[in-house]
């Protein structure tokens, strides 16, 4: 096997076990440069990868290696090294020339320490900082890459793009990098895309285009958050690509937030779709059991309410869709036990919580409500996708189930593979690819609107 083979060996393994967004954004451009005895050398565009890749995926790369090349190996050594004739990582043209702030992935960063002043300037809500932002999996690529662009405006990666579901943190993130970036420069401006989308249409309105694009074009930083209603205006769409441009090119920095990744966007030109990929792209899941735990704690003690770690564990366990409901739960125990004057223990808790719970789990988003709802839009039921037949009709739903399930949960293809009735993950994998390609590469418009009618009808019934 050449090296090459190897590594898109070990490539093809790392893939099955992270979210698109992890593995585009760790593993593209990697290479194997040498293999030699039981020593290897993996090469990597910047220091920012290197530093996660040793801190986060050695073991896993240790272990696809010895895997595929059914040798042990001593030692990994990951370089900072450009393919020869390749193209710069991430393709921003900046990005090459700085020194990638290797500190700052640390969450005592220098960033995270300093306080942030407090104010509600530029729109940005005072409690939306670094400092009270909890990272633990499912945030940490999306944190990481926020606090690095805050110290390195423009130079790192521009832009940004952040995209998860509703309640985990999107916002947060991207106002904590107004908060730092309001220290030293007055030039911010956030925004949401239909704030935008407004604003422009009344500029245009009343005569006031000129001064719109100024304001626009003169900021060291543009946050635009929940990309995803700029959908079909089409005017608005062209302003907005020409400022983008101009930004871009200046070096100046823009962070965006969606509630899904760029190429899902609907109704987005696909300029704009190919410059919101043109940085970086970084997806935000839904919290690990101890993330919530520790979010509660911390919120527990900010109310002065200090709660048993019995008790945040039931809460941490009980809330499951996003961090947003489990404020609320929170929230809404502390209150009742004001209010009623008791002092909080499991069994009052558990009261407390039951309505709210059975309230909210019913808009959770899961893989079964994605293979019920696929399966509804074909006139098929849940167990004709999940069973064992091949029949020509069921193959294609099924397909765009997976397809679904990857796209909206970011769930690892062994996963998918188990919700379709114990199917092989390269069943799931080779789905997932068959749907991506048409609808991306072969632009298969009917394939495209019957996932998009498809995809709302689980944001209506959910
Ligand atoms: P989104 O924009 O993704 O819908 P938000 O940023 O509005 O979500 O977050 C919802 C709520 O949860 C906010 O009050 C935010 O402060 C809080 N939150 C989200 N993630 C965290 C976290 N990791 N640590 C602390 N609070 C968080
Ligand atoms: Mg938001």
């Amino acid at each position: 096997m050449t090296n090459e083979q190897i590594w898109q060996a070990v490539l093809g393994e790392i893939e099955i076990g992270l979210s698109r967004a992890n593995f585009v954004t760790w593993f593209k451009d990697t290479f194997l440069s040498s293999f030699e005895n039981d020593r290897v050398i993996i090469c990597v565009p910047n220091a920012f990868v290197k530093k996660w890749l040793e801190e986060k995926y050695h073991k896993n790369i240790l272990g696809a290696l010895e895997n595929v090349s059914k040798k042990p190996i001593q030692e990994i050594i990951y370089k900072i090294e450009l393919r020869r004739g390749g193209q710069a990582p991430l393709a921003t043209k900046s990005e090459t020339k700085i020194e990638t702030p290797i500190q700052t992935i640390k969450n005592d960063s220098s960033v995270s320490r300093e306080s942030n002043g407090g104010s509600n300037r530029f729109g940005l809500n005072p409690r939306y900082v670094f400092e009270n932002f909890i990272v633990g999996r499912g945030n940490e690529l999306a944190h990481a890459a926020c606090l690095a662009v805050a110290e390195n405006l423009g130079k790192s990666y521009n832009p940004l793009f952040i995209y998860g579901g509703v309640g985990l943190g999107k916002t947060h993130l991207l106002q904590a990098i107004g908060g730092v970036v309001a220290k030293t420069s007055d030039k911010i401006l956030y925004t949401t895309s239909e704030k935008f989308t407004n604003n422009y249409i009344q500029a245009v309105k009343t005569g006031k285009a000129k001064e719109f694009k100024n304001l626009y074009r003169n900021v060291d930083l543009l946050l635009v958050d929940d990309v995803q209603f700029m959908g079909g205006k089409d005017g608005t769409q062209e302003e907005f690509f020409h400022t983008f441009n101009e930004l871009q090119q200046n070096d100046k920095q823009i962070v965006l937030t969606s509630d899904r990744p760029p190429k899902s966007l609907p109704a987005i030109e696909k300029r704009l779709i190919s410059r919101f990929e043109s940085g970086m792209v970084a997806d935000i899941g839904k919290p690990d059991i101890e993330t919530k735990i520790a979010i509660l704690e911390k919120k527990s003690l900010e109310k002065n309410f200090p709660l048993d770690k019995e008790i945040l564990s039931y809460i941490a366990d009980h809330v499951q869709n996003n961090i947003r409901e489990l404020e609320g739960a929170l929230t809404k125990v502390i209150a009742s036990h004001q209010f009623k004057g008791l002092s909080p223990s499991l069994k009052t808790v558990k009261e407390i919580l039951n309505d709210y719970v059975s309230n909210i789990q019913l808009r959770s988003l899961t893989p079964k409500e994605i293979i019920e709802t696929t399966a509804k839009f074909y006139n098929l039921n849940y167990k004709d996708l999940t069973g064992e037949s091949r029949k020509k009709e069921l193959v294609w739903p099924r397909q765009i189930a997976i397809f679904l399930i990857r796209e909206e949960l970011g769930t690892s293809y062994p996963a998918i593979g188990a919700e379709l009735g114990g199917r092989d993950h390269t069943t799931a994998m080779h789905s997932y690819n068959k749907i991506s390609q048409e609808i991306k590469e072969l632009e298969n418009k009917k394939i495209k609107q019957e996932v998009d009618s498809i995809r709302q009808l689980f944001t209506a019934a959910y």
